[in-house]
């Protein structure tokens, strides 16, 4: 497909339906019209009024806008309804086979705001017209007894079709509901609610690219829960969970709105830092690490006795080339050093550059905070 064609919108249920009537009007007008031909009286009457009602309204939902359709078809049908109550006063109940069709139309095709006022106002037409001339004494009772049968047809078929649009605007609300749940669903990390894996796939891609584009630097945090397993083995794997569950709610509450948390798997997690070149991204990570160690969360297995993490921290400048692969591999070779030099710390892939004249910088590749 043409990329430059704007795609057709859906056709909406009241579209669908007013192409059906059409179709029916096309094929119907002319069954009316040879049916004239071989009727006589108020039959070919009948015959010749429904051809032209069906053809003039085909004709008229054809040509005319959305806007200008249903002023132009409820005049069309009041016209007809007027013609045919007048041309057979004496048989009222060709009157209401007539009037029967533009109520279903009007009922089930026009706007609301149209329908509910012309099922009353067709019946009124038609009967006026039968009146206006000259239904017989004992024909009275019945024509007006006809027309408020047809206003209560009209008022039925509305009550229908509210119940049935009710009906389907609930189902589609219910459906966008169940979609919005199951695309959250689909995105978090059911026990520690942040996001997961998947979602920090399309995160990371979605802004490598946004930094490309724009030239600006993108950090990455690894964090790793220390002597994890021996939490589990003292605390229960429940315990674990709630342990989980409490550093990813920490490392939520400590990045900025921008910043993306996400479990990585197991009992590690990676903070996607937009616009942090690395000093900014080792020193967000050292926050991190800080607010984890300010839980003061009792992990008697462990050398500090409480729960501490270790974070690997890099940054990249998409625009110069890499990917976000990388990216999250020189994080994780952060975190390998910081792992390595003790636990509880910032690790960092690389040496940072030393400042001009300054040999002792980057010395280490972590910092060590353990104790602290
Ligand atoms: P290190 O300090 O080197 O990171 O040691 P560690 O014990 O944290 O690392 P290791 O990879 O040996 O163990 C990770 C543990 O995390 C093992 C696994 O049972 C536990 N774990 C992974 N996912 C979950 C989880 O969803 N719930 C719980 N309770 N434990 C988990
Ligand atoms: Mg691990
Ligand atoms: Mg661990």
């Amino acid at each position: 497909m043409d990329e430059s064609e704007p795609a057709a919108a859906p056709a909406t249920l009241e579209q669908v339906a007013g192409q059906r009537l059409n179709l029916l009007s096309g094929l119907a007008a002319p069954l009316y019209i040879v049916s004239a031909c071989v009727t006589e009286g108020f039959f070919r009457w009948f015959m010749i009024t429904m051809a032209i009602f069906l053809i003039g309204t085909g004709l008229i939902r054809r040509r005319a806008t959305s806007m200008a359709e249903a002023p132009v078809s409820l005049a069309a049908c009041a016209v007809t309804n007027a013609v045919w109550g007048w041309l057979t006063p004496q048989v009222p109940v060709l009157a209401t086979a007539a009037l029967i069709i533009s109520l279903i139309y009007v009922a089930w095709i026009m706007p609301q705001t149209y329908a509910r006022g012309a099922v009353v106002v067709m019946p009124l037409i038609s009967l006026a017209a039968q009146l206006a001339a000259g239904v017989t004494a004992r024909l009275a009772m019945q024509v007006l007894g006809l027309a408020l049968t047809n206003m209560i047809l009209g008022a039925l078929l509305l009550a229908i079709r509210n119940a049935m649009e009710r009906r389907i605007a609930e189902d589609t609300r219910a459906l966008d509901d169940s979609i919005a749940r199951l695309r959250v669903a689909t995105r978090t990390d059911a026990l520690t609610g942040v996001a997961n894996r998947r979602r920090l796939d399309e995160i990371l891609a979605l802004k490598w690219e946004n930094a490309r584009e724009s030239g600006s630097t993108l950090g990455a945090i690894m964090v790793d829960i220390d002597y994890f397993k021996l939490y589990n083995d003292r605390y229960g794997h429940r315990g674990g969970d709630l342990c989980l569950k409490r550093v990813a709610a920490a490392l939520a509450a400590g990045v900025r709105d921008t910043d993306v948390v996400a479990r990585y798997g197991g009992e590690e997690f990676v903070v996607v830092v937009p616009g942090a070149d690395l000093p900014s991204t080792a020193q967000i990570a050292e926050r991190l690490r800080r607010c984890i160690a300010g839980l003061g969360e009792e992990h008697l297995a462990a050398p500090a006795g409480r729960v501490s993490v270790s974070l690997g921290a890099a940054s990249a400048v998409p625009a110069i080339g890499g990917t976000a692969e990388d990216l999250i591999e020189q994080a994780d070779r952060g975190l390998y050093h910081a792992k390595r030099d003790g636990r509880d710390r910032v690790g960092l892939a690389e040496r940072p550059p030393a400042p001009a004249g300054d040999v002792s910088a980057g010395r280490q590749r972590s910092v060590d905070h353990a104790g602290q």
